[in-house]
């Protein structure tokens, strides 16, 4: 971006498109020059304002040039200084002996008295009047002073047009106040406005824009399904014979909340507009069952489906499952990832596009824009999350049988219908960020574990215990079970990465000489890894010493131990994801957290927490609150701007407030909600597409 001319408007130096928009470019804080402080009276630590006369005025040169001012006020012998470090000439002309100055700034205990070094000051006569309002001091940037900024804001705020978008009957409902006069207040406090108030936003009209930011977004995600409700999905009809057979051929019977979630699926693919569901269930829940379900009925209405798994590990498996399950009953699968080259990529692709195969799956290797589906109806995305928000887009875009007109170098002209999405989680999302960056997805939690499942005896230890836990898997193995052995991601290091788990697999063959150990990694070749992990499924490894390639989708009933190394430096959703790998079988399954010292107390409460339960959403919520919304989405994966002002966490009455305003709004008052908009996003909703 080319830099700004100093002169160039004070809202478009801030980035902001419009001057209107310099309303909502609130105070960071505030300085309070309502009040003088007697010179005498200024204690150092405080930030206030001040008045004196210049009796002396002297340059020093060492320890380096600098201004000394020196001021009294009548009735004070106490000194009190003024110090700069750099000044002009122009300035110095303003400080002569004799002249009345008013300062704002910190006081410090200087050498020979109080002092200001580098205050903000200026030049007064005797008895001008203080200021009535607190002074705001705003977000800027490099060579933009607050008074500019301040007489910007004040010029559009005379001229703005401020109309309420709530009615009277509603603000006062919410006991709100007005939205003129919470911007008013905020860019010039009264001087009896608690400051602490103001810059923890909670102040009245600090809780007016909250809601109103909060209202926004409530009011964008609702258009957008709305939008979403115009365009078109082939209809996926039940195909209840097929159903009945898949369902008799499973060695188990589905939970009641696989039947709930898969009903709830099929009522929306039964529509003809997009579905776009979020799947969630904890680790071991039964997600790939039910997704194999939905796409039966894609392939029993004559269309495609697909399945994206973010890693060649998971992809592998979920093909498998997905084989075992379909192949009986005709459907024929096929699997595209990254790692396959040559003729079988080739193979795969051609059956993709020519229809023959009714079910991909795969990675985003199946989303590439040399794949080309001959009838996508149902994209299904496991361990979303995992994704990144141009992934999830690049799915939609798969829709529609390619039209006859195309040919190479055409653009490849829009889609007929957008395919339904299914999206499947296990990592919980906490009602509050569940309710405003995924409020445009309907959700399907599966709430119930497969019966048998014993939750996992977790616990904590020192590395120094390390012998003991090596001992313990001894043992463990001896009686027959399987265990984990997991080394830390680092995620800006995969050579580390690489290393530990090298490392941890070379000691624990040397101490355990009579069990069978393999390796798993990232960097390993994806045949490779295949194989050890089909060993180890295969009970042909004791030990699987794994990085987190195994975090997600890896099952494996007879692996009852986990060990996590380095378990301090994990998330605590990842760590639950991790646990969730063992405890599938009917043996009591046991989780050891091993950690490094030094251990912080929270490092300490966050493993504790893990320690303590079972439930993901608790553990998630948790998360939540220790890292703060933007961390636990990821910036990247989330893909939305984060709140200016409302905080997820302490706004949650807001937010709850905001959601049924929204609905009321849509429905009652459609200017209203135009004008809301504009104000709030006079860029355009357009992020919210994905
Ligand atoms: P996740 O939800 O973590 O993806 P999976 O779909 O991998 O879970 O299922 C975990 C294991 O539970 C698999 O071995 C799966 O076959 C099995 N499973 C799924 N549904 C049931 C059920 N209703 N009863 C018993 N086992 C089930
Ligand atoms: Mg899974």
């Amino acid at each position: 971006m080319a830099k700004l001319a100093k002169e160039s408007p004070v809202h478009e130096r801030l980035g902001l498109d419009s001057a209107e928009a310099l309303i909502l470019h609130l105070p960071l804080r505030y300085e309070d020059e309502t009040r003088l402080t007697r010179l005498r009276d200024a204690r150092p630590g405080q930030a206030v304002l001040v008045e004196g006369v210049v009796s002396h005025l002297e340059i020093q040169t060492r320890p380096r040039r600098q201004l000394l001012a020196t001021l009294n006020e009548t009735g004070s012998n106490a000194p009190f200084y003024l110090r700069m470090l750099n000044f002009y000439p122009s300035q110095q002309a303003h400080l002569k002996a004799g002249a009345r100055l008013r300062l704002y700034g910190e006081v410090k205990p200087g050498f020979f008295g109080a002092e200001m070094v580098h205050p903000r000051w200026r030049v007064v006569a005797a008895n001008t009047p203080l200021s009535d309002r607190l002074t705001p001091v705003y977000p800027t940037v490099a060579g933009l002073s607050q008074l500019r900024i301040q007489k910007a804001i004040a010029a559009v705020l005379t001229g703005a047009d401020l109309t309420d978008t709530l009615a009277d009957a509603t603000r006062a409902g919410l006991a709100l106040p007005a939205f003129d006069e919470a911007v008013k207040r905020l860019h010039a406090p009264m001087p009896e406005d608690s400051q602490a108030a103001l810059e923890a936003h909670e102040h009245p009209a600090w809780r007016r824009i909250k809601f109103d930011e909060l209202l926004t977004q409530q009011l964008s995600l609702r258009l957008h399904c709305r939008e979403r409700d115009r365009q078109s999905a082939p209809i996926l009809a039940n195909v209840a014979k097929l159903t009945t057979r898949f369902i008799a051929n499973l060695p188990f019977p589905l939970t009641a909340a696989q039947n709930r979630v898969v009903r709830e699926i099929q009522a929306d693919i039964a529509k003809p507009h997009p579905m776009h569901r979020l799947l969630q269930g904890d680790v071991g829940s039964g997600k790939t069952c039910v997704a194999a379900l939905a796409t039966l009925n894609a392939v029993g209405s004559g269309y495609q489906a697909a399945v994206m798994a973010p890693t060649e590990i998971l992809a592998e498996q979920s093909y498998l499952k997905f084989r075992e399950w379909l192949e009986p009953l005709g459907i024929p699968v096929v699997r595209l990832t990254a790692a396959m080259k040559g003729k079988a990529r080739v193979q795969a692709m051609t059956a993709i596009v020519d229809g023959s195969a009714a079910v991909a799956v795969g990675t985003h290797a199946l989303f590439q824009d040399k794949v080309r589906f001959k009838s996508l109806a149902l994209a299904i995305v496991d361990e979303q999350h995992r994704f990144g928000v141009e992934q999830r887009l690049a799915l939609r875009a798969k829709g529609g049988p390619p039209a006859a007109s195309e040919g190479e170098g055409n653009p490849r002209p829009s889609p007929l219908y957008i395919p339904h999405l299914l999206m499947m989680s296990a990592t919980p999302i906490p009602r509050s960020l569940a309710m405003s960056y995924y409020a445009d997805l309907d959700v399907s939690v599966i709430d119930e574990l497969p019966p048998g499942r014993k939750p996992v005896a977790t616990r904590v230890l020192g590395s120094a215990r390390r012998d003991e836990v090596v001992a313990r898997l001894r043992d463990y193995c001896k009686s027959g079970a399987q265990a984990y052995w997991v080394c830390p991601l680092i995620e800006e290091s995969e050579k580390i990465d690489l290393k530990a788990a090298i490392d941890a697999h070379a000691e624990l063959t040397a101490e355990l000489p009579d069990l069978r150990i393999g390796l798993a990694h990232g960097r390993m070749k994806s045949n490779e890894k295949n194989a050890v992990m089909s060993a180890f499924k295969a009970g042909e490894l004791d030990i699987l010493v794994a990085t987190t390639v195994i975090e997600v989708g890896v099952d494996v009933a007879n692996a009852s131990l986990m060990v996590i190394e380095h378990a301090e430096r994990m998330g605590l959703a990842q760590l639950h994801q991790l646990r969730g790998r063992v405890g599938r079988g009917a043996r009591q399954s046991t989780c050891l957290l091993l950690y490094y010292e030094p251990l912080s107390e929270t490092a300490r409460q966050r493993l504790h927490i893990v320690r303590d339960n079972a439930d993901g959403f608790v553990i998630a919520r948790e998360d939540l609150r220790l890292r703060g919304p933007g961390e636990f989405m990821g910036a990247r994966q989330s893909g939305l701007p984060m709140l200016r002002f409302a905080d997820l966490e302490t706004d949650q009455d807001l937010l709850e407030q905001a959601r049924t305003v929204a609905a009321h709004l849509l429905d009652q008052d459609p200017e209203a909600v135009r004008r809301h908009l504009r104000r709030w996003l006079p860029r355009g909703s357009d992020y919210l597409h994905a």
